[in-house]
């Protein structure tokens, strides 16, 4: 795999190792499917192992994030980091992190950032898409509705994956979980082993 692990470890985020290799593999996968899109970027830590297999394969990463984070990233929430907080605007702003990652690991040429909320892009999306990986907001209505706008846009035989899946109430929220059951009785996906927290379920139908 041609990622810098140095680069990774000096990122912030909540991937684990496991869980980013398994996203170089799925994007790999794809190279002859359809472009990569992924949807909460943060600071860019899953666009690298994305972004790395895109590179290598001469595919395209789309990575959506408003970067004024999540809403456990807002200040006095349980996952507020000081140091992307704007002083100026009050407000968070993760895409100079984002923008140095995506330079420091040579994406520069590989990743689309759109720096807008998910369904703004996707009511203007025509893109079919070989994987969507979506690891947003947290809350119900967030994880649904960037399910709701994007799984059809996954082409036969492509992945979508959806990240802090948590059977276990005790261990995590429940709404990527949900979310992720809903897709599954759905019919039109398949699934795959999980790893780590990341669910794996891939599209059905003829390539
Ligand atoms: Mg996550």
């Amino acid at each position: 795999m041609d990622i810098d692990t140095e680069i990774i470890q000096n990122i912030k985020g909540y991937l684990e190792e496991d869980e980013g290799k398994a996203l170089h593999e799925y994007a790999l996968a794809v190279s002859l499917t359809g472009p990569c899109l992924e949807i909460g970027s943060y600071c860019g830590k899953s666009a690298v192992y994305l972004g790395a297999a895109c590179r290598e394969t001469g595919n395209v990463l789309f990575c959506i994030d408003h970067h004024r984070g999540s809403e456990e990233q807002q200040p006095g929430e349980t996952y507020f980091d000081p140091a992307v907080f704007d002083y100026h605007t009050f407000c968070m702003d993760t895409f100079p992190c984002f923008r140095r990652t995506v330079a420091t690991a040579d994406l520069e040429n590989t990743v689309v950032p759109l720096v807008c909320r998910s369904e703004l892009a996707a009511r203007a999306w025509k893109t079919p898409l070989g994987l969507v990986f979506i690891d947003g907001g947290h809350s119900y209505p967030a994880v649904k509705t960037d399910y709701d706008v994007w799984h059809k846009h996954i082409l036969p035989g492509g992945y979508l994956l959806i990240h802090d899946i948590f059977q276990d109430p005790a261990k995590g929220g429940q709404a990527p979980y949900d979310v992720y059951r809903q897709a599954v009785s759905s019919g039109n996906f398949k699934e795959e082993p999980m790893v780590g927290t990341l669910g794996i379920l891939r599209k059905k139908g003829d390539k």
